[in-house]
């Protein structure tokens, strides 16, 4: 072989070598996902309502938000948030003596945030089928529902406060969840929705039957969990605490599977300290991360 020769090799072997290696991260690029929380409305609480040994004298917000995901298969709602029908919703179904605590203040509902910003969603996740995470449900009736079985029977018997019948009248197109026997970090069963490990379900049975914990990562690895109402404060994990007790009483289906929930979460973030964890309703959690069109990516 001649020197021109072995340098045209020499080349089209680094060439080749250099594809390769780029090969690995165009993959983990595209497997890369970006989260936004889409906030539609807060209530404002005490500290008391919202967690064990909360404060009387101080205030909290309790935030209403939906969590927007952008992975390069499909666009996710975590939840819908309050709905464009919320107000109806809540006058005609919610009994009178519940109101005063579930009061609400001014809604911009997810579709009105959406269609501003002219994006478009191919699923919903339901961490569960409560009324402040299901009202927007009528406003997405062409988009399919993903939740487990036991959340979907749960939506259909149960009845108000923590269900409201009219948010499901329209018939959502319900699509199973149905868990592998993979573990992933301590839960023994979970679905990888995309098999990238980029959004990962599992089951937090408890607050409700068929309640779901959703793991987003992103492409650096930083990891957060969407924990649905297993506990409204980040304090119900790491404490662990429980919810003031008449909420207790008033929103756990089954209060016993829900302090399980709690232990199994305090003990995953005391082996993960990287963890991001973001109850639903936590104002002081989600303020850090910030609101749609902020993306977190
Ligand atoms: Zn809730």
């Amino acid at each position: 072989m001649n020197r021109a020769k072995r340098h045209r090799s020499n080349t089209r072997l680094s060439i080749l070598l250099a594809l390769a290696l780029a090969l690995p991260s165009a993959h983990s690029l595209a497997a890369g996902l970006r989260f936004s929380l889409v906030r539609t409305a807060e209530t404002e609480t005490l500290d008391a309502f919202t967690v064990e040994g909360g404060q009387w004298t101080e205030k909290a917000i309790a935030n209403h938000v939906a969590v927007l995901v952008e992975h390069h298969a499909a666009t996710l709602l975590i939840d819908t948030s309050l709905g464009r029908q919320v107000d109806s919703q809540f006058n005609s179904e919610m009994p009178w003596w519940d109101k005063p605590l579930l009061q609400y203040g001014k809604v911009d509902p997810v579709r009105d945030q959406l269609e501003r910003a002219g994006l478009r969603l191919d699923r919903i996740l339901l961490t569960h089928s409560h009324w402040d995470h299901a009202s927007g449900l009528p406003d997405f009736a062409e988009v399919p529902v993903w939740a487990p079985y036991a959340e979907i029977e749960f939506s259909q018997i149960a009845t108000p406060p923590a269900v409201l019948p009219s948010q499901f009248r329209h018939k959502p197109r319900w699509r199973p969840v149905v868990y592998e026997p993979t573990p992933f970090l301590g839960f023994e069963e979970s679905l990888d929705l995309f098999g990238d490990s980029a959004v990962v379900l599992v089951p937090m049975p408890g607050h409700t039957p068929g309640g779901m914990g959703v793991f987003l990562t992103l492409e650096d690895g930083r990891r957060f969990f969407f924990t649905g109402d297993t506990s409204w404060r980040l304090e119900g994990f790491t404490g662990p605490k429980e919810k003031f007790w008449i909420s207790r009483a008033m929103v756990d289906n089954d209060p016993a599977q829900t302090t399980a929930q709690l232990r199994k979460v305090h003990e995953l973030m005391a082996a993960e300290p990287e963890l991001r964890v973001i109850p639903a309703h936590d104002e002081r959690v989600q303020r850090t991360l910030g609101y749609f069109p902020h993306w977190i990516e």
